[in-house]
């Protein structure tokens, strides 16, 4: 008999078998309730809720998610009692790392599962001067944008608090990067909200994630650091200008409510017009732009007019660009813009006064690239298990 393969059924003389207790306890472990994700009241409650001192809740956001400690017994000021009480009832646990691949240019992708096996993908990009954590804020996606690979999986659920705060943990775990440095010392300093699914469809676990990620006492990233971006979820924009404040990107990609129906069916629902007045009203100072991600689709919103229609469309609105070369992934309609054409719009953008800079594709090895989240993986896994079936 395998020593430690847990039995399904056996005499009450195997109960005490050491791998069958292991198994137990593993399986006991895998049940409690995560301290990750909650609010500051939410986490003084639990204390009250198992007798103890709401102020606990502060020694416990500083070793959580200033120090990044996994284990409560790392807590030194805390009594050995009430850290194997905790013990008893939660844990800390992160999202498992699947698969944590790295590329040549240095950007580095987690496949990460959760507690019910669902996956999602989450990547670091370094760059000269910041290295930016993109996120996901959903398993799948319900938009169905044309150009998005992701777009052509069904949304399996949205990502918790935990999971999304998770993400950006096992993202500092990967890099070592606790207790949480100095503002200006972090590999991890930006946090764009660009992975897979539409943040604004999850709002609430994506607000209660981010404030957390912004707290002061804990990984203390500034609002300044963060971007949400979104497809144009107009009734939830003043919502996440006013209670967040973090800096706002808008997926464009067409300048006419007849194309851009055509390739992102949210216009339908929240046609340009009504966007746009969403994103006047949006609090933004001077030194705060708007970003407008505007992927680059041969032929069908490319063109020096649609250069000329975009200034126009923004007028008004402190707004900025960042043209996304489209990246082609197997079965998509849609070719990219020749790299002159996209520097001659960028061009005509830039003499109207706007910034316009090409986005570099990152991690393209890995398949990390705009649009690419998820789905290959996906799509390997299931080449994998037929494979294996066969
Ligand atoms: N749902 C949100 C968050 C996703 S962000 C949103 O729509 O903004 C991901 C960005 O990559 C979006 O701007 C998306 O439009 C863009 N994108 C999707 N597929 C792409 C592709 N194949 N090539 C380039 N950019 C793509």
């Amino acid at each position: 008999m395998d020593r430690d393969r847990p039995r399904s059924t056996g005499s009450p003389r195997f109960f005490l078998h050491f791998g069958q207790l292991g198994a137990y306890f593993f399986a006991m472990e895998k049940t409690l309730p995560t301290l990750i994700g909650l609010s500051r009241d939410e986490l003084a409650a639990e204390m009250i809720a198992i007798g103890e001192k709401p102020f606990r809740a502060k020694q416990l956001w500083h070793w959580i998610y200033n120090r990044g400690v996994t284990d409560f017994s790392q807590m030194t000021t805390i009594a050995k009692p009430m850290q194997e009480k905790l013990a008893e009832r939660y844990v800390l646990s992160r999202p498992t790392v699947v698969t944590e691949q790295t590329s040549t240019d240095g950007t580095r992708k987690w496949l990460l599962g959760f507690d019910d096996k669902n996956q999602a993908e989450t990547v670091y990009i370094p760059e000269e001067d910041r290295g930016t954590l993109c996120i996901s804020s959903q398993v799948g996606c319900t938009l169905t944008c044309q150009f998005c690979h992701t777009g052509t999986q069904l949304l399996v659920r949205n990502l918790g608090a935990a999971e999304i705060v998770g993400q950006f943990m096992t993202a500092r775990d990967s890099y070592g990067e606790w207790p949480t440095p100095d503002d200006t010392k972090r590999l991890i300093s930006n946090v764009v909200m660009m992975g897979m699914g539409e943040p604004l469809f999850n709002y609430d676990n994506v607000a209660k994630a981010l404030k957390i990620i912004m707290d002061g006492e804990g990984i203390s990233l500034s609002k300044r650091r963060i971007t949400l971006s979104t497809a144009g979820v107009v009734p939830m924009i003043s919502r996440c200008g006013e209670e967040l404040g973090v800096n706002l990107a808008v997926s464009l990609h067409a300048t006419t409510d007849e194309v851009r129906s055509r390739i992102m069916p949210i216009n339908n629902k929240y046609p340009l017009a009504e966007l746009m007045r969403a994103l006047r009203d949006y609090p933004v100072n001077n030194s705060r732009r708007i970003t407008f991600e505007y992927v680059m689709l041969k032929d069908v919103n490319d063109s020096d007019a649609d250069a000329r229609n975009l200034i126009k469309l923004v007028k008004g609105i402190p707004a900025k660009f960042n043209l996304i070369p489209f990246n082609k992934w197997p079965g998509s309609d849609f070719e990219q813009t020749p790299m002159p054409q996209i520097k001659r719009f960028s061009d005509i953008l830039f003499e109207a006064g706007y910034s316009a800079p090409i986005r570099q594709t990152r991690g393209a090895d890995i398949l990390a690239a705009c649009g690419q989240l998820k789905s290959e993986s996906e799509r390997l896994r299931r080449l994998k298990e037929s494979q294996a079936a066969e």
